[in-house]
């Protein structure tokens, strides 16, 4: 596969309203767009840094992935993945990951934020990173 860049760290955070006022008073990033994904169960928030991004993940229900990941972590939340950019598209970098017996999270891509493709490798298979391969179809 090829991995143009870092599209976006995802972090999770119980609250977004709680957790912007750090990214956007200290560190000076602007959230440029919210979004409510159903699918996942997650409103995202979104900041750049450079060309990279950072992903705020609320849940929106308790049965969220989002929001387990939160309560494992003594409700505080924290990193949660690491998202690339594939130049060659999400369905070819799933087929060569399962073809090299990465364990995978979506057998097929899938909508996500934004507008992406994405799919989930799991972390077993990826030195314990929950990795997001994502792709831009509107370029
Ligand atoms: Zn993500």
């Amino acid at each position: 596969m090829k991995i143009s860049h870092i599209e976006h760290l995802g972090i999770a955070c119980p609250s977004i309203e709680k957790a912007l006022p750090f990214f956007e008073n200290v560190l000076g990033l602007k959230c440029y767009n919210v979004e409510v994904v159903e699918d996942q169960k997650v409103k995202t928030a979104f900041l750049k840094v450079g060309e990279v991004k950072l992903e705020l993940l609320e849940p929106t229900s308790p049965d969220s992935t989002i929001a387990k990941f939160i309560e494992k972590n003594g409700g505080r939340g924290g990193m949660h993945h690491l998202a690339f950019c594939i130049e060659d598209g999400v369905a070819n970098a799933l087929a060569e990951a399962e073809g090299l017996g990465i364990a995978l999270i979506d057998k097929a891509p899938r909508k996500g934020a934004e507008g992406l493709n994405i799919a989930f490798l799991h972390p077993k298979s990826t030195a314990a990173v929950l990795t997001e391969l994502c792709e831009n179809p509107n370029k």
